[in-house]
């Protein structure tokens, strides 16, 4: 834990900078899922945190789509695995190297990196998955688009073993990662259909304007795989906001 002085003095580096386009920059202030500093705090714990409480689009939501819309794919361009994994405290997070892409509006996002939480931060429909990655996408001008896959529980998924048998320990550096046997594309749906809408960032500094794309289909984890998250994280979702006003689309058939 970080102690009291330390936690200041980075609280006062953050008010001092603009508010970061990422939520894991080193002036962050701690954070958590609990207590003092969970999700019901997060908007005082610094000036560049304000967003969190005082959003009017912020993410997670129930999704219940508004409107339905004729599928066009994703243009969605993922190759290339992981470098390293890093457990930075807040999730279990796999940098990739660049080269993967997504295209959205004419708009070219590179996947900077991607991440898990436990249960699922967005719900559809009502429902809520056991766990749901997130793939953060960034643009050249600094835009983001998260594309967010649920987890179910069924067969095993092989890309998650791997990650998970290298994950290191909370705060300790990064492990690298070099699997030739992992394929990015086994942790996405067969099954195209998304949900658009925008929203912001699910962690502090809780920034909007974030494009999010959450495919409608999950992927699978086996039992013992969700378990292991769980020895590094039980709980790691914010809870559900509102999306009163919003647009939700349905890309579907
Ligand atoms: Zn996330």
């Amino acid at each position: 834990m970080r102690s009291a002085p330390l936690c200041l003095a980075l609280v006062l580096a953050a008010s001092s900078v603009a508010a970061p386009a990422l939520a894991e920059t080193k002036t962050a202030p701690h954070w958590s899922y609990d207590g003092k500093t969970g999700p019901e705090h997060w908007s005082t714990l610094s000036d560049a945190f304000k967003a969190c409480g005082s959003g009017t689009s912020q993410s997670p939501i129930d999704i219940h789509p508004g409107k339905a819309a004729p599928l066009s794919k994703l243009d969605l361009h993922y190759t290339f695995g992981p470098k390293d994994i890093v457990n930075n405290g807040h999730t279990v997070q796999a940098d990739v190297a660049d080269g993967n892409t997504l295209t959205l509006d004419g708009k070219t996002y590179t996947l900077a990196q991607f991440h898990f939480h436990t249960p699922s931060e967005n719900h559809i429909k009502g429902v809520a998955f056991p766990m749901e990655v997130h793939f953060v996408n960034k643009a050249a001008d600094g835009s983001l688009a998260v594309l967010a896959v649920m987890v179910k529980r069924g067969k095993a998924n092989p890309d998650l073993a791997a990650l998970f048998a290298k994950t290191p320990k909370a705060g300790a550096a990064p492990a690298a990662f070099s699997d030739a046997a992992f394929d990015i594309t086994k942790l996405l749906p067969a099954d195209g259909k998304y949900y658009r809408f925008s929203g912001s960032l699910t962690t502090p500094p809780c920034t909007e304007g974030v494009s999010w794309l959450v495919m409608e289909k999950p992927i699978t984890a086996s039992e013992k795989q969700i378990s292991a998250f769980h020895k590094f994280y039980k709980h790691n979702n914010r809870p559900l906001q509102q999306s009163t006003g919003r647009d939700i689309t349905a890309f579907e058939d």
